[in-house]
């Protein structure tokens, strides 16, 4: 007879790339018992290959930039197929969340005055 383990969470997130440990993070950080299911090796997700850059409204150098302008351009840029209110949700949180990961350690290029470095329009 096959011989397995059961264990008990209150989550479980499947796919350990950022979308899955940020879900995992917050499950965790709110008291759940979280498990974290991914099918490769645990660091191995299209996330670790992403080096060009994250769209984030910081306008710490163009102060016209803001989440609404974010959320323009991602509807453009997906013909307006995009589900708007993921892309309205990723506009309004992306600051916040690139501020995140700077605090936990994430190294981003800096403009000569020690601000992230915005990507080229
Ligand atoms: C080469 C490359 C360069 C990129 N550069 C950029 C960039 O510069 N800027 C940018 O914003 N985006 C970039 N992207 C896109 C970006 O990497 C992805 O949009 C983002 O990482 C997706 O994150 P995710 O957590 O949703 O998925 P992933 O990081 O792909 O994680 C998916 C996870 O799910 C797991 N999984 C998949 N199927 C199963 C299954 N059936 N059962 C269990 N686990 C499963 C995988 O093992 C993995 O752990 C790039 C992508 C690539 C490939």
């Amino acid at each position: 007879m096959e011989k397995y383990e059961r264990h008990q969470f209150d989550v479980i997130v499947i796919g350990a790339g950022g979308a899955g440990l940020r879900a995992a993070i917050e499950a965790s950080s709110l008291g759940g018992k979280t498990a974290l299911v991914c099918k490769s090796l645990l660091g191995k997700a299209h996330t670790v290959m992403a080096e060009g850059g994250i769209a984030a409204a910081l306008a710490h150098v163009d102060p016209q930039d803001n989440w609404q302008t974010h959320f323009r351009d991602t509807m453009k840029g997906g013909q307006f197929l995009n589900n708007w209110r993921m892309a309205q949700l990723h506009a309004q949180e992306a600051p916040d969340r690139v501020r995140e990961l700077e605090r936990w350690g994430a190294v981003f290029d800096r403009t000569t005055d020690g601000r992230i470095l915005p990507a080229s329009r």
